[in-house]
């Protein structure tokens, strides 16, 4: 029987090659984060024995309840990449490796604090609400650089870079717009810390154009592991 998972994993990475090709950048500068929310642990376990390690959750203790399943698959890679209320920081400092979705420095502190002494920082990417919406997630791009200031000193974490979830727009250059926003944000970051190594931006619908803009860390989930209920 044919694992479509893995076909699909395959048809991706090709499709991040052409996009990058077209970009003029290496696609080895491009990870692949396989959002796996909603989806039974059965479905990350395809996808690890088509070779894929790195996987992104959206829900707290279902993220949690996975990783405890999968523990013995211990080269995996846990992104926490949905919103956190400060008191289910404990259970993300604990589990994850990473965090893509940090806007505040309230929990950040907490995660600090929380991270076990012998794990490795967890690694951060701090959320920007780019096109500045009424009620959506992340720090505006003008309150980032603050933000960056307070972050530095916490040394159980690990700030790489941005993510952003640009305003879903089936108007092509405004997408455009947004990613270019986030490019030049990166940028501009990165004079002040030359570590920051990664742009997490890009979904299923708009990969080509997160890659245009830079982005190192794409995060598809439906054209992996197919539509959600
Ligand atoms: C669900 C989700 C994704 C994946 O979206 P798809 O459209 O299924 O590829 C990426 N990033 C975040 C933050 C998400 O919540």
């Amino acid at each position: 029987m044919t694992n479509q998972i893995a076909e699909n994993l395959e048809a991706i990475h090709a499709e991040i090659q052409h996009c990058a090709r077209l970009a003029g950048r290496a696609a080895n500068n491009i990870e692949l984060l396989a959002v796996s929310k909603t989806k039974p642990v059965s479905d990350i376990v395809l996808a690890y024995e088509a070779g894929h390690r790195s996987f992104g959750e959206n829900y707290v203790q279902e993220g949690v309840d996975k990783i405890a399943e999968l523990k013995h698959l211990s080269d995996i890679s846990w992104h926490f990449i949905g919103p956190l209320q400060s008191n289910k920081s404990r259970l993300v400092a604990e589990n994850f490796d990473w965090m893509h979705s940090l806007d505040r420095l309230k929990i950040a502190s907490r995660l600090n604090e929380q991270r076990p002494a012998f794990a490795e920082p967890l690694n951060i990417c701090v959320q920007i609400n780019i096109d500045e919406e009424e009620s959506k997630a992340g720090v505006l791009p003008s309150e980032l650089m603050p933000l960056l200031e307070q972050l530095a000193p916490l040394s159980k974490l690990k700030v790489r870079g941005l993510m952003a979830i640009p305003k879903s727009s089936k108007v092509k250059s405004e997408q455009l717009a947004s990613f270019q926003k986030m490019h030049d944000l990166f940028a501009t970051c990165q004079q002040k810390y030359p570590q920051f190594d990664t742009l997490s931006i890009g979904m299923s619908a708009d990969l080509c154009a997160a890659i245009e803009n830079g982005s190192t860390m794409v995060r598809i989930g439906t054209a992996i592991f197919g539509a959600r209920d």
